[in-house]
């Protein structure tokens, strides 16, 4: 897979520490973003987050470019209703003759037998979309028989508290493996443009007990990592 952060709001933190700091003052919008450049946001940021008044983060967005995904892990993706996505389609854009789709770790180091099968399949899948296309059926219909695991390519935009919401689902160990990557990944994009936004952005054991009860993967929380 392929993650790129596209773009982002601008003076993010900034942006963010000037909200909350209207919030709680009488100085004017000029005067508070004199008050909020630079290492001045850090504090304020970190009281926010601590007072769970997330709301200042929407002020901010990141968009990202996504490829090479699963359909299987795009599916799960935009379950997140407050994000906005723009998929390739599969109406206009005819699967190529390179066929490429993911195969699980699971597939194709343990299981020799499996994974040619798997291959066979596919491959067979793609075939018979080919074979339509070439029989005048339209790619919308003859995409009924591609597989979950064919690629795909997405644009993920998405403010910071759907994104802190977002890595605190997915980057959880109970969050399947490629969404779980895929969300890793983001975040590593995101703290390097907001450290002390998505300081503590991640799985809720970083911040507290495990809420997954019997599902849990029994990693202790940080704070019980640390004594
Ligand atoms: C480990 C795991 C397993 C899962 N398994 C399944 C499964 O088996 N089947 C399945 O269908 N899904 C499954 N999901 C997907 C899950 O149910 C959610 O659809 C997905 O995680 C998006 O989460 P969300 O709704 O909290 O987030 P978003 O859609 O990103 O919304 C963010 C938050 O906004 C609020 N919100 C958004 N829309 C509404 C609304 N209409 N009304 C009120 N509040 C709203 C909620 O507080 C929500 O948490 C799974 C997810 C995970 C992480």
């Amino acid at each position: 897979m392929k993650i790129q952060l596209l773009n982002f709001t601008q003076n993010p933190e900034e942006t963010v520490a000037q909200a909350a700091r209207l919030c709680y003052s009488d100085r004017g919008i000029g005067e508070l973003k004199k008050a909020t450049v630079g290492d001045k946001s850090d504090r304020i940021i970190k009281k926010i987050m601590e007072l769970g008044h997330y709301s200042v983060l929407e002020h901010v967005s990141f968009t990202f470019g996504i490829e090479g995904i699963s359909r299987v892990t795009s599916h799960q993706l935009v379950r997140h209703r407050i994000a906005s996505f723009s998929q390739q389609s599969q109406r206009y854009v005819k699967v190529g003759e390179k066929q490429e789709y993911i195969i699980p770790e699971s597939i194709e180091k343990n299981k020799k037998e499996l994974l040619l099968k798997f291959r066979k399949l596919s491959q067979a899948c793609f075939s018979l979309y080919h074979e339509m296309l070439a029989e005048g059926i339209l790619a919308e219909d003859a995409r009924y028989i591609l597989p979950q695991a064919i690629i795909t390519s997405i644009i993920f935009t998405a403010n910071a508290r759907e994104l802190t919401h977002f890595f605190r689902l997915r980057c959880c160990n109970r969050a399947q493996w490629e969404i779980r990557e895929l969300a890793i990944s983001m975040l590593k994009l995101v703290k390097e443009i907001a450290p002390n936004i998505f300081k503590d952005a991640g799985p809720p054991c970083l911040t507290g007990p495990c809420p997954e009860g019997e599902m849990t993967c029994g990693r202790p929380w940080r704070k019980e990592n640390d004594s």
